[in-house]
Order: C-alpha cells, then structure tokens, then sequence
C-alpha cells in the first residue's frame, strides 16, 4: 500500500495557525503595535476602518526591514528575536514565534512598506493569501508601516463569525490600551474611521492612565512600589472609595506583557476584602518584573497566559503589597513623584477630609447556604423559570440592606438600587397570562396598604398579593420607555444650560454610536469635547437633576452587555432608565400612589417580573391562609 502522510503545503499550514493567532480584527491589532515595539519605535499610528473589517495599519518609526527581511517575514517560524531554544528562557521582545505576520498575510490583504536607516530607499510588499503580488522599490520614510485590508477575505464563516463594530471596535480599543498602557515611554495615536480616537503622549504610567481613562482616575489611584528578591511590583490600585459597579480597568502586566490570571487577580481582591461591598470591583495597573527564566509564556499562542514557577510566593507578596498601599494611604498621603502638577486636585476637593474605609462584615453570612427563598409555595407566584441561575448570595446581602432602609423614619432618606450588572438582562420568556383575571372583582374596591415601604399588599380574589413596590414600578417604566424608544417617540425639553458628560475616549465610542436611539427617546447632545459630550436636552420624564445619572446608567449598561442588535440596545436603554428612576424601596407612597402602581403593573405585558427579571409580585392563595389555621 503506498504512503498518504504528506507535509500540508504552506498557505494551508498558515491558513492554519492563523486560526489559532488572528481570531479578530483585535487580535491583529495585537501582533502588528507588538510588532512596532520590538522594532523599537517610538511613535506608532493605529488606524482603523469598519472596526478592522476594512482597514488595520499601523505604522512605526521603528528600526525598519531590509530588503530581503522584507520578503522573509511572512515566511512561517521566521523571526529575528530568538535564535535558538536557550533564548526562549532569557525574552526581552514581545514576539518571538515568528508566526504573526506569516498568519495575517494567509487571511488578509496586506501591504508593507518599510526601510532601515542605513538604507536610502525602501521596500513594499504586496501579499494576499500567502502569496506575494508586487515587490517593489520604494521611497518610504525610516520605520514600517502594514496596512491589513480585508480581513478573513478568503474565510467567509471567519469573517460572518465577527460580532457587530461596536463589539469589534471595543476589543481593538482593549488591546491598544493593553500595549499603552504597558509603555507609557512612547508615544500613540489611533484613528477609528479618521477620526482621532487617542492621542497619547510619551509620559509616566500616571500620565497614561489618566490620558486613556480620564481626569478623575487622578485623585484615584494609589501607588505600589514593593522590590523583593523574586519580583518586583510597581503600578497603581485604586482607593477602596472608588471601586465599580462593573468589573473595569483591570490590567495585569509581567515583563511588560499583558496578561490574564485569575488566580493573581483574586490575590488582588483578597487585599480588598471587608473594605470595598459585595458586587463592586477595584481598577488595578499593575506590573510584575520577574527574572525570564522564571515564567512560561509559550504556553498560548497570544502569550496572554503565563505560568510562574513560584505562584504562590507572588500570590503572597502581591496580596500584602496592595493591601499596604492601601492601609498607608489611608493613614497618612502617599507620596507620589509621578504626580502631573497640570492634574492638580481643585481646590475644594484639597479641603475634604479623607475618611477611613468602614469594614463591615456579614457575621451571618454562611458561603454554603442557598438563597433564601423569597416566593412562597403558592401556585399563583410569578414564574420565573426562564430566569433560573440567575440567583446570587450577594442578592440575600442586598435584601438585609433593604430591611435597614425601610425602618427609617424619612421618605427618601435611603434608595436601592436595582442594578442591571446584578442580574442576567435577557428576557425572553412568554408573556405570562396567570395573572389577568387576579382582580376582577376586587381590583376596583380592593384596599392596599404599604407595608415597610417596600411592599405593597392588596386583597385579590383568590387571596392576597405582595407587591415589590421598587421592581413593580421599574416594570412599568420599562414598559412605557421601550415603547417610546421603538416608537422614537420624543418628546424632549431643552436645558437652559447645557450638562457636560464627562466620558473617556472608549466610552465616547460607545455613546456615539447609539446617540440616534437617545436622542429618539428625547436626549439631544451638542458638541463632543476632548473630554466628553454635552447634553442639550433630556426626555420630559427625566427632571434635569438625573439627566447626567441616567445617562451614566444607560452607559453602565451598555458596558455591561454590549448591545447585538437593536431590540437588544431598547432593551438596555429602557431598563437602565427604568431602574433609575423608578420609585425605590424606602419611599412611603400614599394610597394613591399605591394603587396607581398596582393598577399600572397589571396592565403590563409582562407583569411577573421586573425588567432584570426578578419577581415583582408574590400571591398568597386563600387555601394557604386556611390550612395556617
Ligand atoms: P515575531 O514577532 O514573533 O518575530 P512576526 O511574524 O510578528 O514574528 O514578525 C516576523 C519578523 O518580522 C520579526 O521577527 C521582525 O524581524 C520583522 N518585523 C515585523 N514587524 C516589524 C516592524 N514593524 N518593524 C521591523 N521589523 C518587523
Ligand atoms: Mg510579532
């Protein structure tokens, strides 16, 4: 029988690795900027068209190729940064598998041009589908400059499989501020569509954060600084009085390298225990330094894993370190020679005091016990099964801070949130009918009576029904809002003086792109700033006072849950609005109003449940009562 293994020909073998190295416009992004760093650049242009469909360049002031590199770097296994396997334990350079280039040119359209220093004219590639197309002398400036068209060009379902832009866009911007953030000592710029998304300047790491994430991360952030015989830690946490709703700006770096590690990143919360509340994340910037010959890094093909040969010594050092930091800067300021005078603290703000971080603790709090069940066995109880899974411990911790509230004596003297980043969002189920005889004969003459100021009880005909008053009447904005946001039903009153919406460059992508449903809705925006947008105008439900709050709310939600189409983005935006502004637990409501919200929540479509899916009502049949007694 004759042989039939043979070696796959080379664009087959690129085609793919390609599959393993470029799986989004992102990762591109990626390799090229890494590219442009090794090559010692010190200014580098990213430029963006159709979230990477189009267009990726980037372009160096690097070190350049020569001719003939010009050609040898798309070969596979080609690279000039190691030269044998002794060299993979001493890395200095971000690339070294030599892999990147010879993938993108497999699954993309590419055109390099580049020059050395020594040389006077330079070179351009032309490559599609591994195959080169032109060769070409040219004159070109010092550096490199790749410009990837078409990506996945000859891979339809890679190319069906990418997500919406707004997705895309976002995991470009990620990476980009990975490697930013990772070498603040050089300058960057990206363009998204020609327009000029960043514009960093060579600076500190201090000056960096604040250039990508906005003025206030200044007054934030606190330093570590710990040098120990195995590693050394040095970056920014912040203070445990300005941690998230959502999980934010986490970023780990090892030898400059961004990387993910989820057991180092709970060494990072475990220093935050008892100072920050449940559900609450801490932005960290922080940079190990370890001897190369210590870490793996060749255990992935996008090298953002790593092993360490000593975890559970770093674990340690870096839990104590930032819980230091944390402590001192508590106790007395830190001081901080990388403090940009230009960013300086106002002048009232100089005046507060600083207040030490109340640890609370949950005695009763008893990791193995299940959730306390709050529907009762009754037959009529809203379903929520399309929910199941969503139920969480820290929602029995937000139930015990509710209790709290509603003991106080003044109407508004305390609020909860219900937060979209608590509960899945996703609704889905079939509008449930059980409800829509409840009342027939008591709906009318039936009294209603508050209860805590959270609950709302009636009498129905089949016995009594507990209304959530909070999450009931979050329903019904919701309801009334996705209405309006589909219909683009505006009705709008303009500010006599206009807000500024303070939002970094990332979030003021997001906003852009969804400005046409806001302003259906009766937002208006006037022009966008360097440092955010202004808002004209806001709907005539919202009072000017929780403009900015519900946009800031509407912006949390969409960073939760990146919008897939547009029922998913009314969604969003309904939901967040209606959680900001419905009534809360805590208010007392007159008769009037209780009955309004018991009369609204049952002519919803979808009455059982709140707009993050929690129930909103509990019936309690007569039978039960009778069999109490
Ligand atoms: P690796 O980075 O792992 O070596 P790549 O496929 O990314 O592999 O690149 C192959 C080689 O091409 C690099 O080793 C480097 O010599 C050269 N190269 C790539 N990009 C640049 C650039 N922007 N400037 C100079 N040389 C580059
Ligand atoms: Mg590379």
């Amino acid at each position: 029988m004759s042989d039939i293994i043979q070696l796959l020909p080379d664009h087959v073998a690129n085609q793919i690795a390609a599959g393993e190295v470029v799986q989004r416009p992102a990762s591109v992004v990626k390799e090229l900027l890494e590219n442009a760093i090794d090559a010692n650049a010190n200014d580098i242009k990213l430029l963006v068209k159709d979230a990477g469909r189009t267009l990726i360049q980037v372009i160096d002031n690097g070190m350049g190729m020569s001719s003939n590199d010009a050609i040898k770097c798309f070969d596979r296994h080609a690279t000039s940064k190691i030269k044998d396997a002794k060299d993979l334990f001493e890395l200095q350079s971000k690339g070294f598998r030599g892999e990147a280039l010879a993938s993108i040119a497999a699954v993309a359209h590419v055109s390099l041009r580049t020059r050395k220093e020594s040389d006077e004219l330079g070179k351009e590639i032309t490559i599609a589908g591994s195959e080169i197309s032109k060769e070409e002398v040219v004159a070109t400036p010092v550096g490199t400059s790749i410009a990837v068209k078409n990506l996945f060009f000859n891979i339809p379902a890679r190319r069906n499989f990418l997500k919406s832009n707004n997705v895309e866009i976002k995991h470009i911007m990620e990476e980009f501020q990975r490697v930013a953030l990772a070498h603040p000592d050089l300058c960057f710029s990206m363009y998204n569509n020609d327009n000029e998304v960043f514009h960093l300047e060579a600076g500190n790491l201090k000056q960096r954060i604040v250039a990508i994430f906005g003025k206030k991360m200044d007054e934030r952030l606190v330093p570590i600084n710990e040098q120990t015989d195995i590693i050394s830690a040095t970056g920014y946490i912040t203070k445990s009085d300005f941690v998230k709703k959502r999980r934010g700006e986490q970023f780990f770096f090892v030898n400059q390298r961004f990387i993910k590690n989820g057991y180092l990143h709970h060494a990072i919360l475990n220093a935050y225990e008892g100072l920050i509340p449940s559900g609450t994340h801490p932005s960290y910037f922080l940079f190990l330094e370890i001897p190369p010959d210590t870490i793996d890094i060749n255990i992935h093909p996008t090298k953002t894993e790593i092993k360490f040969e000593n975890e559970k010594a770093i674990y340690a050092i870096i839990r104590s370190t930032v819980k230091h930091s944390l402590g001192q800067y508590n106790v007395a300021p830190v001081l901080d020679f990388n403090r940009d005078a230009s960013l300086d603290i106002p002048y009232d703000y100089q005046k507060k005091k600083t207040h030490s971080p109340t640890i609370e603790v949950d005695r009763s709090f008893n990791p193995f016990e299940a959730e306390t069940k709050i529907t009762s066995s009754s037959s009529s109880s809203p379903k929520t099964s399309s929910f199941g899974g969503f139920a969480r411990p820290t929602n029995t911790k937000k139930e015990a801070w509710e209790e709290l509230y509603v003991n106080l004596e003044s109407d508004t003297a305390k609020v909860v949130h219900e937060t979209p980043n608590e509960v899945e969002i996703t609704i889905e189920s079939e509008p449930q009918q059980v409800e829509s005889n409840l009342f027939e004969e008591d709906i009318d003459t039936g009294k209603t009576i508050q209860i805590q100021k959270k609950y709302i009880l009636s009498t129905i005909k089949s016995g009594m029904v507990y209304i959530h008053q909070q999450r009931a009447h979050a329903r019904i904005l919701y309801e009334d809002f996705l209405e309006k946001v589909q219909q683009q039903e505006r009705a709008s009153q303009q500010l006599l003086f206009p807000l500024q919406w303070q939002v970094n460059a990332m979030d003021k992508a997001l906003i852009v792109e969804v400005i046409p449903t806001l302003e259906g809705l009766g937002f208006s925006f006037g022009a966008t700033t360097d440092n955010g947008i202004e808002v004209t105008g806001v709907p005539t439900e919202i009072p000017e006072s929780k403009g900015l709050e519900t946009l800031e709310d509407i912006l949390l939600g969409l960073q939760e849950d990146i919008p897939k189409e547009n029922s998913h983005l009314h969604h969003i935006i309904a939901a967040t609005m209606a959680s900001t502004l419905c009534i809360k637990t805590g208010k007392k409501l007159d008769l009037i109003e209780q009955e309004d919200i018991l009369n609204k929540l049952f002519i919803c479509a979808e009455p059982t449940i709140s707009p993050f899916g929690k129930p909103t009502f509990v019936s309690v049949d007569i039978d039960e009562i009778n069999k109490k007694f």
